[in-house]
């Protein structure tokens, strides 16, 4: 019945119909618990706001957000296309990674589902922008 749906959607729509409603309740309040713990951080960046922001940067890491994501890719990572829900879990990777853009970390479009290795190894939170000699392809 889903992917009837998804069909019936298009593209887009089947994005919008996949998104977690987790996202749809919180995105709001992680974004701003985000924020507060970045310019927390900023003015003091003691051991203890370091923990508080990585805590704060993690909130994407639910288990509904994965679950959308592998249904949406179809178990298989964004970049490489192995089918990774075989032999691992799967990771859930920023396009744009959440280090340079923390405004996008819990937003549904900038989510991709990717392997431990494009994810980890290659991707890392490389995105250079057009003054730093990117993009990648071109
Ligand atoms: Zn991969």
């Amino acid at each position: 019945m889903q992917a009837l749906a998804i069909m019936l959607a298009g593209p887009e729509g089947a994005n919008q119909l996949l998104k977690p409603e987790i996202l749809n309740k919180k995105q709001v309040e992680w974004q701003s618990g985000l924020n507060k713990a970045i310019s927390e951080y900023q003015n003091d960046n003691s051991p203890a706001n370091r923990k508080k922001l990585d805590v704060a940067f993690c909130k994407y890491n639910h288990k509904q957000v994965k679950d959308s994501l592998k249904i949406m890719f179809s178990g298989k990572c964004a970049y490489c296309e192995s089918h990774i829900t075989h032999i691992g879990f799967g990771h859930i990777e920023h396009f744009r990674p959440k280090s340079k853009f923390p405004e996008l970390c819990f937003e549904w479009d900038n989510l991709l589902l990717g392997c431990e290795i494009c994810n980890g190894k290659y991707k890392g939170d490389k995105f250079p922008e057009s003054n730093e000699g990117g993009p990648f392809i071109n």
